[in-house]
């Protein structure tokens, strides 16, 4: 099959399948804690290829995005040059503060970006549709997809570096919520009375167990904690998890995240003891807790994931008549 024909069948399929072909391939862009980094995945989820150039702190927003379109652009290049494959979309994955779809990003390790219109300014440099979501929902998806929690079609994805958040899979969906902030979990209050977070209450678990709380509390790295630290950690991560259990009736939880895997099995450890004590419903009870398994990939499998999904989306949108459509449908 050329790739013209290849393109053609897939758009004109019915949802929810895109046609898969090995020359087709998401664009993955991820803006994440140290480099931005973009890459190519196919519809199996293969990472072909990956470009990254380190975020630059002190440097104005611009510059930044200069960064960001070098890497985008060289990976476009690749694409065509080295590989022989047809890119269908452009896959977007941020943290911190964000817009539905990332229209607009305001991400914690890109300081100069407030409210950067992200989407708009790499579907203008690339050409194609842009679709974006939340890293933590993005690694979700990936770890669903081909990670720890692959095949599963109930659980919570759970990410643990500089912050803390998560996303969804109920029913075999990525849950989205009313501004696309689902799974958001870092706000949930572990320690009543504890630490103040940046959201103005107190003992959330991103105030208590993130590497920026953990730097806050030690004076140190995250990477230098000790045991206690680390076990205290898992313990309140496990509570957040048991919590996910108890209201979403699911029975596994993936955590990643460089904090979380840096902590490795102390960490894993005591949230597995705390998720048995406080996972206690028939139906939660026994819920584990395991790492991400996607390592470094994790990010852009995550990205290209996202891509995915917008397409699948797209196509089910343009085969689905306006009358015929359920009132919730997107
Ligand atoms: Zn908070």
């Amino acid at each position: 099959m050329s790739d013209v024909a290849s393109a053609n069948v897939a758009a004109d399929t019915p949802a929810p399948e895109v046609v898969e072909s090995p020359v087709d391939v998401v664009l993955a862009v991820d803006v994440g804690a140290t480099f931005f980094q973009a890459g190519l995945v196919t519809a199996r989820g293969a990472l072909l290829d990956l470009s990254r150039a380190p975020i630059e702190a002190n440097v104005g927003p611009e510059s930044n995005y200069t960064a960001l379109a070098l890497t985008v652009t060289e990976m476009l290049e690749r694409a065509a040059s080295r590989h022989a494959v047809v890119v269908r979309s452009l896959g977007l994955t941020s943290g911190g503060h964000v817009s539905r779809g990332l229209d607009e990003v305001s991400p914690l390790s890109v300081p100069a970006w407030n409210n950067f219109p992200l989407r708009t300014r790499l579907e203008e440099l690339s050409g194609l549709d842009v679709y974006g979501d939340l890293d933590a929902k993005a690694l979700a998806l990936a770890e669903g997809w081909l990670g720890a929690a692959q095949g599963q079609p109930n659980f919570c994805a759970i990410t643990v570096s500089a912050g803390v958040s998560g996303g969804i899979i109920l029913d075999g969906d990525l849950l989205d919520g009313e501004s696309g902030y689902a799974g958001q979990i870092g706000h949930f209050i572990v320690e009543p009375g504890g630490r103040r977070c940046v959201c103005g209450t107190q003992g959330c678990l991103e105030a208590e167990a993130s590497g920026q709380a953990i730097v806050a509390i030690t004076g140190r790295p995250a990477t230098e904690s000790s045991y206690q630290i680390m076990q205290r950690t898992g313990d309140l991560v496990g509570r957040a998890a048991a919590s996910m259990c108890n209201s979403f009736d699911l029975s596994l939880v993936v955590v990643g995240g460089s904090v979380a895997l840096g902590f490795g099995s102390t960490f894993f450890h005591a949230a597995q003891v705390t998720l048995d004590e406080l996972a206690r419903q028939p139906y939660s009870r026994g819920a584990r807790i395991t790492p991400s398994r996607l390592g470094e990939q994790g990010p852009l499998v995550g990205a290209g994931a996202v891509g995915w999904r917008g397409l699948r989306r797209a196509a089910r949108r343009r085969t689905q008549a306006p009358a015929t459509q359920p009132p919730n449908a997107r």
